[in-house]
């Protein structure tokens, strides 16, 4: 074991053998340092969630609990107790966890603001509700989205690891997680996020939940959301208006939303009339809320991170992207034209001065945003090129 240190939380960890392949698998707790990005920006959204939840003068501080339902070492759960002063439960149903989250709370003087249990994930969520659950399991949090739905009261933050499923690279795992289709398309990791998005807006709805996205971003190999909670019947059937499909062409790379969960969708481009691929049922609304993105982008400056200007330049491209589905790669288009890329921003300059909206993204380098038609998006590449 070794102690490390993240955001201002000791944590004690298992050393990994040298030679495995995943070392966090390895250990006898899980614990992976590739995600301190990840757990800094749940430091950073969580205290800008509390402090929205404590402005409404219904709770104090202490009286906000959070959950963090696959805690291995402990660390998540700590960070938020430690570095955003509400109470933590950290449940694992490992033994060797148990006894490591006990350890760490007591290196950290925690324990008045926190709890250890080694329960079933699914088990202490149906039966304990929480104002924040969040699910960082191995892999898909899919089995555990119905009993953090019945538990959760105002925020779920879930992590995805299972991107190949998401996407569309594995398509029947896909399908058998989320009840979703997915297509494996250049926008595959904005593709993983809908699908995620729309499986947690309809497990809430079973629920009468509506969600309201605050936050979400796709970083490396993961996905991750932060979803207020909108209790009651009507917010829910608003929320479920998000929903729908998407129509992709695969022969001019055409695409477009289609909103509703019964619906008529047109077989042929509408552009091209080649046959069209349709991936769905997606959250087709917004995954972040601008105001939400500048609220962390506070906490981020007050909160001591080592991965601050990271995670600050990932939620600043969240915040500035376009509402529009589906994002376009420079360099697919690019390439399918025989044409030469420009820089990304030169390219949205010519998009803006041909009287479009257009937008970078925090998916990528070479993706973009706009509300312009494919045909026109051609055309500027074409000439840019020329
Ligand atoms: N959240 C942790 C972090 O940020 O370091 C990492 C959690 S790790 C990916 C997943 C953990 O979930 C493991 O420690 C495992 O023992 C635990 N686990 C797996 N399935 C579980 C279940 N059904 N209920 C409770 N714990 C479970």
């Amino acid at each position: 074991y070794k102690t490390i240190v993240e955001g201002t939380t000791k944590v004690s960890v298992p050393v990994p053998p040298p030679d495995a392949t995943f070392p966090p698998s390895a250990a006898p707790v899980f614990y992976n340092p590739e995600m301190e990005l990840n757990r800094d920006i749940n430091v950073a959204a969580t205290a800008a969630f509390v402090k929205r939840l404590l402005s409404r003068k219904e709770l104090l501080r202490e009286e906000v609990h959070y959950v963090d339902a696959f805690s291995a070492s402990g660390i998540r759960g700590l960070r938020i107790a430690g570095e955003v002063g509400i109470h933590a439960t950290m449940n694992d149903w490992s033994p060797e966890a148990l006894e490591l989250i006990k350890e760490n709370i007591k290196i950290n003087e925690l324990e008045e603001k926190t709890l250890a249990t080694r329960k079933s994930a699914n088990v202490l969520l149906h039966k304990q509700k929480y104002h924040i659950v969040d699910l960082d399991p191995f892999g898909t949090p899919a089995p555990f989205l119905d009993a953090a739905s019945a538990s959760v009261r105002s925020m779920l933050s879930v992590t995805a690891t299972d991107t190949a499923p998401l996407c569309g690279a594995h398509l029947k795992a896909g399908i058998r997680k989320y009840a979703a289709v997915p297509l494996n398309t250049e926008y595959h990791s904005e593709m993983g996020l809908r699908v995620l998005l729309g499986a947690c807006a309809r497990e809430l709805a079973k629920h009468e939940k509506g969600m309201l996205p605050l936050l979400s971003h796709v970083t490396r190999h993961y996905v991750r959301a932060y979803l207020e909670i909108l209790p009651g019947t009507k917010q829910t059937d608003r929320t479920l208006k998000s929903m729908g499909f998407s129509i992709h062409c695969p022969k001019c790379g055409f695409r477009g939303p289609v909103y509703g969960l019964a619906v008529h969708i047109e077989k042929e481009c509408p552009v091209c009339g080649a046959s069209t691929q349709i991936a769905g049922p997606l959250w087709l609304g917004p995954f972040r809320e601008q105001a939400f993105c500048d609220e962390v982008i506070s906490e981020l400056e007050v909160h001591p991170l080592n991965t601050r200007d990271k995670a600050k330049k990932i939620i600043t491209f969240c915040r500035d992207e376009l509402d529009i589905p589906m994002f376009y790669d420079q360099h697919v288009i690019c390439k399918e034209l025989g044409a030469s890329a420009t820089g990304i921003e030169i390219l949205i300059e010519a998009l803006k001065a041909n009287g479009f909206e257009a937008s970078r993204t925090h998916f990528s380098g070479t993706s973009f945003r706009t509300d312009a038609p494919i045909t026109e998006i051609k055309e500027i590449i074409r000439a840019l090129s020329e």
